[in-house]
């Protein structure tokens, strides 16, 4: 028997296919995006709903399965786009009735921690999570995530998208400016670290002054990285000195970004301990995970609908 799992927080439908030891058979998404706007919140339902019975075909057919080897579908009940997760709810509602599956709803943030976690073989890291919406450093203490520090308003990829979409970069724009990074040079930014959380809004207009005064993208790219990547540094390596974690694992979309990953690894290796990421189809938001997350929580969890704000540290 396999687990199926359904991604459709935010910008991606996803149907990933595992089994009850971690093995992935398949983990097929398809994204929304948009050449000159951000996420609209209809538009992304729209793509769900157009996508969803393809992608699933897809992925049972690269899992080699049929419905009746499917033992329960899990979901991603929040935290998200409204919209998005009651598309996504509705659809695996209807499997779920057709094929007579039991629905088990996921927190979608627990889902990227634990699948790093299992991919790496990793025993008690310091989390660190950077989405688009999300940027938190966590740990479990007895069996719960405790959130060390966060974001007290935007998350980072938010704000590479916002300031994406200010220069004319398109949406998703975190890859691009990893790209236009390695031309730039530095100009100060604000380095908006409050205690053991962050603030990114700050940035993100001064970045648009800038931008207004004729700095060039190449250097704000540049500069936004290396100031907000600092930022995260510092105050993961807080949380691992408080805590005497001696792993760290890097999960979520701005993961991928190659020197997020050299800062992290630097800091990690200048305090023995090491540095762990996900590789690039498990980064970002899948289906596979959300299976995953439900193999854990089988027990403990249900068809609940959704809940747009629920936080790791509810779970
Ligand atoms: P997620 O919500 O976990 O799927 O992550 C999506 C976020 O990751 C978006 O804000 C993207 O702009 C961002 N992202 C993707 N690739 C990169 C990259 N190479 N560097 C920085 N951010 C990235
Ligand atoms: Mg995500």
């Amino acid at each position: 028997m396999v687990i199926m799992g359904v991604e459709s927080t935010a910008h991606t439908f996803g149907v990933g296919i595992v089994t009850e030891d971690g093995n992935i058979l398949a983990n097929v998404k398809d994204s929304y995006s948009s050449p000159d706007a951000g996420m609209i919140p209809d538009e992304v339902a729209n793509h769900h709903k157009s996508v969803a019975e393809e992608i699933r075909k897809k992925s049972f057919k690269e899992a080699g399965i049929t419905w009746d080897d499917v033992e329960f579908i899990s979901y991603s009940a929040g935290p998200g786009l409204d919209p998005a997760l009651w598309t996504g709810y509705n659809i695996v509602k209807s499997w779920s009735e057709k094929n007579k599956k039991k629905l088990v709803g996921v927190n979608h943030c627990c889902a990227h921690l634990s699948i790093g976690k299992v991919w790496n073989k990793l025993k008690d890291p310091c989390y660190l999570y950077v989405s688009g919406v999300n940027t938190q450093i966590i740990v479990q203490e007895e069996g719960r995530y405790r959130i060390m520090g966060e974001t007290l308003d935007i998350g980072l990829g938010n704000l590479l998208d916002k300031f994406g979409r200010v220069v004319g970069l398109g949406f998703p724009a975190g890859q691009k400016i990893e790209e236009l990074a390695k031309k730039g040079k530095y100009v100060e930014l604000p380095y908006t670290v409050k205690g053991m959380d962050m603030s990114f809004s700050g940035i993100l207009t001064k970045v648009q002054q800038l931008h207004n005064k004729g700095i060039s993208v190449e250097d704000l790219c540049f500069s936004l990285q290396e100031t907000c990547f600092a930022m995260l540094a510092e105050v993961v390596e807080r949380a691992m000195a408080n805590t005497d974690k001696k792993e760290l694992l890097l999960v979520g979309g701005v993961g991928a970004n190659k020197r997020f990953c050299e800062m992290l690894d630097i800091m990690c290796k200048e305090r023995g301990a090491r540095f762990f990421k996900v590789p690039i189809d498990l980064a970002g938001d899948q289906g596979a995970m959300i299976a995953w997350e439900g193999v854990l929580r089988r027990n403990e969890s249900e068809d609940m609908e959704v809940d747009p704000h629920w936080r790791t540290d509810e779970v």
